[in-house]
């Protein structure tokens, strides 16, 4: 954990950056219940997992002590294990979703926060709204008042080497800036959640203020 904060503390120094604008967001799901409450005692305070039944353990466990943040692809009919449970959820990428998130939030009087998730890269093995169609969604999203749209998030194609990755995390941040600029949300969106273990520094280093970390961080036990 150390030596991450360390290498996002040089990519800020790099970009000119505040190391306190970026945030961990650490990926639980590949350890133990037990690996990510070590996690937890050890100062994490923002978990990421991306299936219900596989979170369970550690949501009844350590939802007190840890935000929870859903980062999977997410069906609409799993909306009602989510909403309720995490605080954020950055995988809104279709309209039928946010309409049964808004259901849900309704019911439960609640309101998520949630990301975009776009597929900037344009592979179509990626879940996420070709940018072109953020415009139009943010609208339709306005009349959502159960969902609070705080930012964009994607996924850099898998890279030889993590430079590669730069343009597609560059775009994100124009995105974002753009829709601020015409007014495209409620209010304006800040957060930029980009960047796993392979490739955080550029991401950090091209804005990213959330940063996902599975492997890196808590692959093993030992490396807490
Ligand atoms: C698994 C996962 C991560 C973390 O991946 P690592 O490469 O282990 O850091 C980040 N984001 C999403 C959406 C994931 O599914």
């Amino acid at each position: 954990m150390r030596d991450v904060e360390r290498r996002i503390v040089e990519a800020c120094e790099r970009s000119g950056r505040s190391p306190g604008g970026v945030n961990v967001l650490a990926v639980t799901k590949y350890v133990s219940a037990a690996a990510a409450a070590n996690a937890v005692a050890h100062g994490v305070r923002h978990i990421g997992e991306n299936r219900w039944p596989d979170s369970e353990e550690k949501w009844r466990l350590l939802h007190g002590q840890a935000v929870f943040h859903f980062i999977g692809s997410l069906q609409t009919r799993k909306v009602k294990d989510v909403v309720g449970r995490f605080d954020y959820i950055h995988s809104l990428d279709r309209l039928p979703l946010a309409e049964e998130i808004q259901k849900r939030a309704e019911a439960l009087d609640l309101t998520v926060s949630c990301f975009i998730q776009v597929n900037v890269s344009g592979e179509s093995s990626k879940h996420g709204l070709a940018p072109e169609e953020l415009p139009g969604f943010a609208a339709a999203l306005r009349g959502m008042d159960r969902i609070r749209p705080v930012g964009l998030m994607t996924m850099a194609p898998l890279a030889a080497v993590p430079e590669d990755a730069r343009p597609v995390f560059r775009r994100l941040r124009q995105w974002r800036d753009e829709l601020n600029e015409s007014g495209a949300f409620r209010e304006p969106i800040r957060e930029l959640s980009m960047g796993m273990s392979g490739d955080f520094e550029v991401a950090v280093e091209e804005g990213a203020t959330w940063v996902r970390l599975g492997s890196v961080l808590i692959g093993k036990e030992e490396d807490i």
